[in-house]
C-alpha cells in the first residue's frame, strides 16, 4: 500500500486524553475531572440556547458583532480587538497557525496546558518546555529558554493543572524580555476565578506583543457549548481573522454566550461559591495529610506520597462514583487534580478519601 505521510510533527502528537465521565457499573457519578462549573450555566443562557434553535436553518452571523459587543461591554474592551472561536482552544490554534511554522519554536512551561504542545506540533513548529519552580511559572527559566526562533510563549494564569499563578510584575518582565517578534499569550481560562485580576487586559493594552485568551467553558458553565475569545492588538486580531472560518460559531453558541456573559449575578455567585469551597476542600485535604498548592482556579492539585498512592486513591474514589483527574501526563504522577464541586460534591471527595485512608489502617 502507498505510504501516505502527514506533515512533519503530526505523528509526534499524542492523542489528547480528556477527563472521563462514567464508571462501569456505578450509577451516581460525580464528575470532578474537567473543571466544569458544578452549578452549570446561567438559566438565562439555557433559555437563549433553546430559543436560538428556531433559526437553525439559517447561517449564523459571521462577524460575531453582538457577542463581541456583549463581551466588550462587560469587560470594558474595544469589540474591534476581540475575536471569538470554538472554545479558547480554537483561538490558541489560530495563533499557532498564523505565527508558528516549521523552524519556529512555541514555548510553554513544564506543567503547561497540553494543547500548547499539540497545536504547536500541528502547525509544524517545535514545542519547547521551560522548567517551573515548585509548580509555579518561572519567568527566568522562560526567558532563558527563548531563542530567536521563539514565536509564541504560552502562560496559563492561573495555570492548569497546578492552579498557581504569577503576578503583574512578573508578567510584564516576561513580556519585556521576549525576543523581537515573539508574542506572549496569556491564557485566562481560569482568570475569572481570581478576585481583582483582569486576565492580562492591562498588559495587552500597554504592549504590542501580548495577547489574552478567555473561555465560556469554566466559570460560565458552558464547556459543551464551545465558545472562547481572544483580545489583543488590532494587528494580531486582523491576522487571526483571516484564517478564522466565517461560520465557526453558530447562533446557538453565540446567543448562549451573550446571555451568560450578561448574567453578572450568576457569574458572581459562582465565583464566590468556588472561592469558598476551594478553601474548604484544600483545608480538609490538608487535615487528611494531603497538601495542595495554593490554587486560584476552580480546582486543586492534591499531592500524595507517590504515584501508587495517587492511583490507589483515584481508583477508590472511582469505585464510589467520584471521578477526578490523573495528571501523570502532565509530569505530575503523584498528584490528582480535583475540580471544586458544590458543597455536597466536595464533602463526597473528602468522605471518599477518608474511607480510603481508614481501609489502609
Ligand atoms: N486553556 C486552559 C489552561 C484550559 O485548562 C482549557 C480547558 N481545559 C483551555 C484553555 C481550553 O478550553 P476551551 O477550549 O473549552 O475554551
Amino acid at each position: 500500500m502507498t505510504q501516505i505521510t502527514p506533515q512533519p510533527g503530526i505523528m509526534d502528537i499524542a492523542l489528547y486524553q480528556s477527563g472521563e465521565s462514567h464508571v462501569e457499573g456505578v450509577r451516581d457519578i460525580l464528575k470532578l475531572s474537567a473543571n466544569e462549573n458544578p452549578f452549570g450555566p446561567s438559566p438565562k443562557a439555557k433559555e437563549a440556547i433553546a430559543a436560538a434553535i428556531a433559526e437553525v436553518h439559517r447561517y449564523p452571523n459571521t462577524d460575531h458583532a453582538p457577542l463581541r459587543a456583549a463581551i466588550g461591554e462587560v469587560h470594558g474592551l474595544d469589540p474591534e480587538r476581540i475575536i471569538c472561536g470554538v472554545g479558547s482552544d480554537e483561538i490558541l490554534q489560530f495563533l499557532c497557525q498564523a505565527y508558528a511554522g516549521p523552524g519556529d519554536e512555541v514555548l510553554y512551561t513544564e506543567h503547561g496546558f497540553a494543547m500548547y504542545r499539540i497545536l504547536g506540533l500541528a502547525a509544524g513548529a517545535t514545542p519547547v518546555e521551560a522548567p517551573e519552580r515548585e509548580r509555579v511559572t518561572d519567568v527566568d527559566a522562560l526567558l532563558a529558554a527563548c531563542t530567536e526562533r521563539t514565536k509564541l510563549v504560552f502562560i496559563a494564569n492561573p495555570n492548569n493543572p497546578t492552579g498557581t499563578m504569577i503576578g503583574g510584575n512578573e508578567l510584564s518582565r516576561l513580556a519585556d524580555g521576549l525576543p523581537e517578534g515573539a508574542i506572549l499569550v496569556l491564557d485566562g481560562a481560569y482568570a475569572e476565578f481570581v478576585d481583582g485580576y483582569d486576565g492580562g487586559v492591562s498588559l495587552v493594552d500597554s504592549r504590542d506583543n501580548v495577547f489574552m485568551t478567555r473561555t465560556f467553558s469554566k466559570l460560565y458553565g458552558l464547556g459543551g457549548l464551545r465558545v472562547g475569545w481572544g483580545y489583543g492588538p488590532k494587528q494580531i486580531i486582523e491576522v487571526l481573522s483571516r484564517i478564522r472560518q466565517p461560520f465557526n460559531l453558530s447562533e446557538i453558541q453565540m446567543s448562549g454566550a451573550i446571555a451568560a456573559v450578561r448574567d453578572r449575578d450568576w457569574a458572581n455567585r459562582c465565583t464566590r461559591e468556588n472561592a469558598r469551597m476551594r478553601v474548604w476542600l484544600s483545608e480538609q485535604l490538608a487535615a487528611l495529610g494531603i497538601p495542595c498548592d495554593t490554587s486560584l482556579a476552580n480546582f486543586v492539585l492534591a499531592r500524595f506520597a507517590d504515584q501508587s498512592e495517587a492511583e490507589a486513591v483515584d481508583l477508590h474514589l472511582k469505585s464510589q462514583g467520584v471521578i477526578v483527574r490523573r495528571v501523570a501526563g502532565y509530569g505530575l504522577p503523584q498528584c490528582l487534580r480535583i475540580t471544586v464541586g458544590d458543597e455536597a460534591g466536595c464533602q463526597r471527595v473528602i468522605d471518599g478519601i477518608r474511607t480510603y485512608q481508614e481501609g489502609r489502617k
